[in-house]
């Protein structure tokens, strides 16, 4: 294929396909697969369909978005238009899961798209989009089938994550970035996924074996209590999902991740990195929590955006998510800040607000009200915010509220 600019290297880009499906999906022979991506990334797309359908694959199908049409609509749609989502269309998604459908999300859009729209009509259809999005993101949390999400270098994202470079230095770099991250330079990349996946699997079975009732975190602006969800589960790496099949949700991956209690968070936090939302940039954000609701926000920039993103819904100012990552992995030491959830969570220990993960609980096929009794959050949104760093000290603590060092200064205490 001659589709690809000359700064991106067309056998390692093969090689993230073929992660991708292998690793990612793990792709059963006779499987369909549904891509959702941007036009902007086709040339992965259109590698991974290949990859896809060696692998035995049924039928792939793309489901496009395009950043000129998502333009267009901000600068010639009237006002009602924003308020209106495809729930048609993602009723259709939800329906392919529910036929053991697998689902991949192919990031490489531009993280300042909707910079300069109005910040009015960016929430308006984000919330449209929530909504009508919501039961194929339920599927999709509730692991039903193998899912996966990658990062190709698209030529906006990577002149915002190297502005000094020239366009084609810069989607090299963002390509080299995503290749190492993503484990496509080693010689053989599923034994390397083989490897980190057991590697994290150790971590969650501590975790898992300490049944800690509460995180205290402490470090510069950050005195905080997260309480973990009752008998929740400490997941990282692969999962297997409810049809039975072990995927890799996320590449990159460096995190081990649970569920908080939603009641149960207490203190106050800051950030250590930009917040990328949604075509905002908010930085500096200060919460402080009480008995699991925000209760006070601030940020140097982008507070309004910040303080939309928690008013969404009840559980927008709640945490459903809490992450522990060291601060030596690979994409922390990178020093690059990728303005992308997908890698930044992975450099940084995150907490997410909004919707938890119902896996994260050891009893499998709990109801919503059970995860809901049991401390699991929900909401229209889960977004993740960096809060880790070298600085950071996290300790368990059991019922007693007795203490365990479970990191010092961002790496893993033992
Ligand atoms: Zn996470
Ligand atoms: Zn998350």
């Amino acid at each position: 294929m001659t589709d690809l600019p000359p700064s991106i290297d067309s056998d390692r880009l093969d090689r993230l396909a073929e992660v991708a499906v292998r690793v990612g999906l793990n792709l059963q022979p006779g499987q369909n697969l549904v891509i959702s991506a941007s036009t902007g990334t086709l040339p992965l797309v259109r590698r991974v369909a290949a990859a896809a359908y060696r692998a035995g694959a049924g039928l792939v199908t793309p489901m496009l978005t395009d950043e000129a049409v998502t333009l267009a609509r901000f600068t010639n749609a009237g006002e009602a238009s924003f308020d209106v989502a495809p729930g048609w269309l993602f009723d259709g998604l939800a329906a392919a899961l529910d036929q053991n459908t697998a689902q991949m999300s192919i990031r490489g859009d531009d993280p300042m798209l909707l910079a300069e729209q109005d910040p009015a009509k960016v929430a308006r259809q984000g919330k449209a989009n929530s909504i009508a999005s919501r039961p194929a993101l339920e599927r999709i949390t509730r692991f039903d089938v193998n899912w996966t999400v990658l990062a190709y270098p698209g030529t906006a994202w990577a002149r915002q994550v190297f502005p000094h470079l020239t366009e084609e230095e810069a989607v090299a770099s963002l390509a080299e970035a995503i290749f190492a991250a993503s484990r496509v330079n080693k010689a053989d990349p599923v034994s390397a996924w083989t490897a980190h996946s057991a590697a994290l699997r150790a971590r969650t079975d501590w975790l898992n074996g300490q049944a800690f009732h509460a995180l205290h975190y402490t470090g510069p602006g950050t005195d905080l209590t997260i309480g973990l969800a009752d008998g929740h589960k400490w997941q990282g790496g692969s999962s297997t999902s409810r049809n039975g099949i072990i995927c890799n949700p996320n590449i990159p991956t460096e995190e081990v991740f649970t569920t908080p209690h939603a009641q149960r968070v207490d203190g106050v936090v800051k950030a250590t990195k930009p917040l990328a939302h949604q075509g905002n940039v908010i930085d500096g954000i200060e919460v402080r929590f009480e008995a699991g609701r925000i209760v006070d926000a601030r940020a140097k920039s982008g507070e309004d955006a910040f303080k939309k993103l928690i008013s969404i819904d009840d559980g927008a100012a709640r945490l459903g998510e809490v992450a522990l990552v060291p601060h030596s992995s690979p994409i922390s030491q990178s020093g690059v800040l990728f303005y992308n959830t997908l890698f930044d969570e992975n450099a940084a220990s995150h907490i997410a607000l909004g919707q938890c993960y119902s896996e994260c609980f050891m009893q499998s096929d709990l109801t919503k009200e059970q995860v809901a009794s049991q401390g699991g959050n929900s909401s229209l949104i889960h977004v993740d915010w960096m809060i880790g760093s070298g600085e950071i000290d996290i300790d368990g603590l059991d019922a007693n509220g007795d203490s365990t060092p479970v990191m010092r200064q961002g790496e893993w205490a033992s």
